[in-house]
Parts: structure tokens; sequence; C-alpha cells
């Protein structure tokens, strides 16, 4: 069948590594803002295989073999997790050390990105420390979201290629929401937390209201987004570094692992070893 091998890397990809891909029918090679980007059209019986022999010896490069459609036309959708993807920061943690729990937090979040928590269950116990926040802690704690580097190039190569992009986030609806509405993103879930008015002070709960975005829910705000734009899951790509993004993986055209976990990175289709978000440009859109 027919491929395209994808390989994003900041510096020289290695000879050795190239020279795996058998008989390709044309090579690009293309300078981009974070290294260069090459791609190689071949035909092989065994897209997996070529995969695995590719990223067992990949170092520091991020390597696709993409088959049809996205082998030949660039995807429509792309999800994004927020925290540790979209941005360098988790939500989670910042508030956490506004009620100076930052430290127990920390950990909490930890363990449930490498999935040895379950990640609802930790969510409530780290939203519980949060309890009796005002709620001005939001614009407190908005500015301190840091976008990871490349995150805006890949937002506008996305717009440029017609997809649509939105982020899914296990955060919360009171910082994403307006990160989203800041980016021009098309679509946005997140966790809310329940707030109180007390003594004339709105304040956090200690709890989450509505459905928790867990890892299931991820993947179904992924067919959901789609299907409200009419785009085959085919066509979609899902970003993500924890084990709470796996199930949005396998729903996905196309998943790339952004300086992920180890669970993570093993299960996507793309692994992105080095902080640059705008590199999924390259599986996703060709750019
Ligand atoms: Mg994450």
């Amino acid at each position: 069948m027919d491929i395209r091998v994808t390989l994003a890397a900041t510096g020289p990809v290695p000879e050795s590594l190239l020279a795996l891909i058998p008989a390709p029918i044309s090579t690009t090679v293309d300078e981009t803002a974070y290294g260069q980007r090459i791609n190689l059209y071949a035909r092989h019986d065994d897209p997996a295989a070529l995969r695995q022999a590719l990223r067992a010896v990949a170092g520091n490069v991020a390597v696709g073999v993409l088959t049809r459609p996205l082998a030949a036309q660039p995807a429509r959708l792309l999800l994004l997790d927020v925290d540790s993807t979209l941005t360098t920061t988790e939500a989670v943690d910042l508030l956490a050390e506004h009620a100076g729990a930052g430290e127990r937090v920390a950990e909490i979040t930890e363990r449930a990105m490498r999935g040895e928590l379950d990640f609802a269950e930790s969510l409530r116990e780290r939203v519980a420390t949060l309890k009796g926040l005002s709620v001005t802690v939001f614009s407190d704690v908005g500015p301190r979201m840091t976008l990871s580097p490349g995150a805006e190039d890949l937002i506008r190569a996305a717009k440029a290629a017609g997809a649509k992009v939105g982020i899914t986030s296990g955060g919360f609806t009171q910082l994403v929401g307006p990160l989203a509405r800041i980016l021009g993103l098309d679509f946005c879930n997140a966790n809310r937390l329940e707030t109180e008015t007390v003594g004339g002070v709105e304040r956090l709960t200690g709890r989450v209201v509505g459905d928790i975005v867990d890892r299931q829910q991820k993947a179904r705000d992924l067919l959901r987004f789609a299907h409200e734009h009419k785009v085959d899951a085919e066509l979609t790509v899902a970003v993500g570094d924890g084990a709470n993004d796996l199930d949005m993986f396998d729903a996905a055209g196309l998943s790339v692992a952004y300086c992920a976990k180890p669970a993570a990175a093993a299960s996507a289709d793309v692994s992105i070893p080095f902080p640059r978000l705008d590199a999924v440009a390259a599986f996703a859109f060709n750019a």
C-alpha cells in the first residue's frame, strides 16, 4: 500500500534511520522553525512493522508511518489535551499552589498521569484541596498557564489547512475556556469547578460539577467534535501526553504523543520527544 513516512527533528536526521525505508518513490526535505521535516513516499506491505523498526532506533526524531487517508490528505480536525500538551503547566498544580497544597497535589497528579491512580478519583482528591479559594484565583492563575513552544504555530497551520481545532482537558473550564476563546478554538471541554457564595465572596467548594473529563470522556469528546463538523474519524488527530489521553488516541485517525509519559508514548502512532508542539503539523497537515 501507499505510505508516507514523515520524520521531524530538531537536528539532522541520521542516515541510518533513512536507510531503513526501502525504495522510496520520492523524498522531500524541508526546513522548519524547529529543525527539519522529511517526507518519504513509498509502497510497503507492513506499515506497522516499518513503524516499529523505525521507532526502535529513532532517538530524538519523531517518526510517523502514515497510510491513507492521512498519507495523502491533511487532517480535518485536531483535538489537543491541555495540561503538559497545549500548555507546559498543569492547571490543578497552579491552583493548588495558591491553596498552599502544591506539593501534595503535584504528587497526586504525577501518579495519576503515570496511570497508577484512577483519574476521576485523583481529580476529586486534588480538587478537594482547593476548597475555600476565592474565584479570583482564576484571574491570578490564568496568566501563569504557559503555551508550549510552537503551540500557536500548530493552531495556525491547522487553520491554514482548513481543520477544526479543539481542546479536551482534565483541567477546568474556568481556566481553559478563556484560553480556547483567546486562541479562537472550535471546541472546548473540561471539568467545571463548583462555586458557592459565602459572605458575599464566590468561593470554590472543593467539588467538580457535571461529568468528569476522564480518559473515556476525552474519546467521547473526539467523536462528538468530529460529528459536529461532519468529519470522518479517520481524518482526526488527537494529541496528548498522559494516561488519560489513551482512549482518545484509540478513537482518532492519528494519535500523537507529545513529550509524553512512557505509556502514552508507546501507544501513540507518533511520539514527539522534543518540546516543539508545531512538529505535530508535519504529521497532521504535512506542514
Ligand atoms: Mg496532559
